[in-house]
């Protein structure tokens, strides 16, 4: 019987993967790729943080054509109609977290939907999953809340036995979150002594993987996929954006403060993913169901760029184009016959040199593959398909994030931005993938297929060839 067995090592960079393997630290790991394997680069979704960045996996959609636009978003035509509306805003770090289901697009399958035989080891996106295959449905919550606050490898172990006993079951799909080394990069920095640690855990859990598929004769037949969601960057700095937006003049919701929009004539809302990115609303005319557009926002956007800690600032103007600005120069970018039309104006907010007018989605993630900013066309333009979006995105600069006040602890490393040090993750299969340029959204027509199932829906990957 044909399996899937997915290993999320949920933070993992690329390049420490790499370092690990040539020290002599992940045996198992380069067992796989020297065994027929392969050991290639992907990119990941924006925001390049856990929950939207799984949806690519399970859903085989970019998070912006899910509606789920970050971890914390905020709605603001469902809060100018009710600002008591539960659907106005959310944050997933917490007890909301219990409704990442309910709030994706209703009418997009997830993987469980599609293969029946599944299993998920501390995932959220259960979404089409019977309860009974959750195998940490009830224990997730605490272990992931231990896991963020005081990190440890515990986890890891206690999913490394879900995951050995499921491989005796008839699953053909096992989703298993691996969360070690993404809460030890945030508690102690992400190329500290603990974080190896997390890492060289993984490939001993790995290695008792591969030995019982070789023992039960299984591993011919499976497709053993080990990929990240997001890599992972130190942080020297943290901006409170909040912060920023007050000093400013607004009055700003944001969490965990959430009771102030009952207290305060509240102007903006900050939405923070990662930390490295984040989503503000604004309040035009009085009237949270307006746009605020550019150049409305232009001396706003101009005042953020002068913050060492901010990168790249993304907002639309009245003609549905996308404004991206940086202190290097500014484009437009719109969409146009099934691609992209990308205009730097003066120069390029990215540095990119000779890319501009029309891109097709492929020529567009070719051409910026090896870039500071891997795939940032595409993924702009996904995350403004959703309605959740924020008037203004954006995305932090390196060593910086934008979330200081209310984050415990406090994170020596950070991910969701634009940037290749979080886009870019390591993808290990063990067998020969013939694409070199991949998104991780292609994963999951690429498993549908080769379990010998049908995407019923429309997805953004497209299947890989494997060998
Ligand atoms: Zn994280």
């Amino acid at each position: 019987m044909k399996k899937v067995i997915f290993l999320l090592l949920d933070g993992a960079r690329k390049d420490s993967l790499e370092n690990h393997i040539n020290d002599g630290l992940m045996p198992n790991l380069k067992r796989v790729i020297k065994d027929g394997g392969t050991l290639t680069t992907a990119v990941t979704v924006f925001p390049s943080t856990t929950g939207p960045a799984y949806l690519p996996f399970l859903m085989g959609l970019f998070p912006g054509n899910c509606n789920m636009p970050g971890i914390r978003w905020f709605d603001k035509l469902k809060f100018s109609r009710n600002k008591g509306s539960f659907y106005s805003h959310r944050s997933y770090v917490g007890i909301e977290g219990l409704f990442f289901n309910k709030d994706i697009k209703k009418s997009q399958l997830t993987i469980f939907n599609i293969i029946n035989k599944s299993r998920s080891i501390f995932n959220e996106i259960t979404k089409g999953l019977p309860v009974k295959f959750d195998l940490t449905n009830i224990s997730k919550v605490f272990h992931k809340f231990k896991s963020h606050f005081y990190g440890s490898h515990h986890i890891d172990n206690i999913a490394s036995d879900k995951l050995l006993n499921s491989l005796e079951s008839d699953a053909q799909f096992v989703f298993c979150c691996f969360l070690g080394v993404d809460s030890n990069s945030h508690i102690s920095g992400c190329d500290s002594s603990t974080v190896v640690d997390s890492y060289v855990n993984f490939d001993n859990k790995l290695g008792l993987v591969v030995d019982k598929l070789i023992e039960t004769n299984q591993l011919e037949e499976t497709l053993l996929i080990i990929t990240s969601d997001h890599g992972h960057s130190n942080t020297h700095t943290h901006l409170d954006l909040v912060q920023f937006l007050e000093q400013y003049g607004y009055k700003v919701f944001s969490y965990p403060l959430i009771h102030k929009k009952y207290l305060t004539d509240i102007d903006a809302a900050v939405m923070v993913s990662g930390n490295s990115m984040s989503h503000i609303y604004l309040r035009k005319d009085k009237n949270w169901a307006e746009k605020y557009t550019f150049p409305s926002s232009e001396k706003l956007i101009d005042d953020l760029l002068q913050l060492d800690a901010v990168d790249i600032v993304m907002t639309k103007n009245e003609k549905n184009q996308i404004v991206i600005k940086s202190t290097r120069g500014i484009a437009i970018l719109e969409n146009k016959d099934s691609g992209l039309q990308y205009t730097p104006l003066l120069n390029d907010p990215f540095g990119y040199k000779g890319i501009s007018d029309f891109l097709t989605f492929e020529d567009s993630l070719d051409k910026t593959f090896d870039t500071q900013y891997p795939d940032a066309l595409v993924q702009i333009f996904q995350i403004f398909n959703s309605p959740r979006c924020g008037d203004i995105v954006v995305s932090a600069e390196t060593g910086f994030d934008l979330r200081n006040k209310f984050e415990f602890p406090e994170h020596k490393s950070s991910h969701g931005s634009l940037k290749s040090d979080h886009m870019h993750v390591p993808l290990i299969v063990n067998k020969q993938i013939l694409n070199n340029r991949i998104r991780t959204v292609d994963l999951f027509p690429t498993i549908v297929d080769f379990l010998g199932f049908n995407c019923p829906n429309k997805v953004d990957g497209k299947k890989l060839d494997i060998n």
